[in-house]
């Protein structure tokens, strides 16, 4: 990662975009804007930025459509910025490449957590035989071994599969249909109860409940994300600032 992550704002309503961009730059980033898609999109191919925020709602081209187009010719993260807290929304906007998602209003605190986490992930990509640590998890693909707190744990390779799958990526919220097309390797069934299933078996072994998670957080109707969690002392991790935004953010509304 470059000392000073350069972030491409595209925002067309400036009342969110100046305070944002101010917000952005005084916790240490180097933050371009953009009001239109279409200057977006120029932006981000001429500028290369290391991070998007896309706003869903631009007045030229619709966001959605945007990150297609941009997914097509870039792989920079995005994090998309939405007015609508809508699971199905959010579900397409993960499923069409973006990185991660904050629902507005959100603080400039909240997007630079999640800034930070995609930046931190995508800096160092592991290698696909790096053992990954995650907390007190360890997976090592070499071996198919993961150990908590140092104990091995006993996987069946389909959860040791969907278990490294989901610490390559880290604090990122991964959808269903990704893990049935990524893991499985097979095309999304609307019933499919598979990926519920799996993730029920490996919770259990990592001693964890849906209700109480530690490292297997569940987005209801998006998807799941795996973190680490949060320390004792109760300071916040990636864990601890996955959770929705609090309605009333010093930006503003949508
Ligand atoms: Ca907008």
């Amino acid at each position: 990662m470059p000392p000073v992550p350069r972030l491409l704002l595209i925002e067309d309503d400036p009342a969110i975009r100046t305070p944002l961009l101010r917000a952005l730059r005084e916790r240490g980033h180097a933050v371009a804007s953009a009001p239109t898609a279409m200057e977006g999109l120029r932006a981000a191919l001429d500028e290369r930025p290391d991070l998007v925020v896309l706003d869903l709602g631009l007045p030229d081209v619709d966001g959605r459509e945007l990150l297609r187009m941009l997914r097509a010719v870039s792989q920079v993260p995005v994090i998309v910025a939405t007015a609508r807290d809508d699971e199905s929304e959010i579900v397409r906007v993960l499923d069409a490449g973006a990185d991660d998602y904050v629902v507005k209003p959100f603080t400039a605190a909240q997007l630079d957590a999640r800034v930070r986490a995609v930046l931190r992930r995508g800096g160092s990509p592991a290698a696909a035989d790096e053992t990954i640590v995650v907390g007190a998890l360890e997976i090592d693909p070499r071996s198919h071994a993961v150990r908590l707190d140092g104990t091995p744990l006993d996987l069946t390779p389909r959860e040791f599969d969907l278990l490294h799958y989901l610490a390559t990526r880290p604090g990122e919220v991964v959808t269903k249909r990704e893990l049935l097309t990524e893991v499985w390797q097979i095309p999304y069934g609307g019933a499919d109860k598979t990926v519920d299933v799996h993730l029920s078996w490996l919770r259990r072994k990592l001693g964890e409940t849906a209700a109480a998670p530690r490292y297997l957080h569940t987005v209801r109707g998006v998807g799941v994300r795996l973190a680490a969690p949060a320390p004792a002392d109760g300071s916040l991790t990636q864990s601890g600032v996955s959770a929705p935004a609090p309605a009333g953010g010093p930006e503003g509304g949508p």
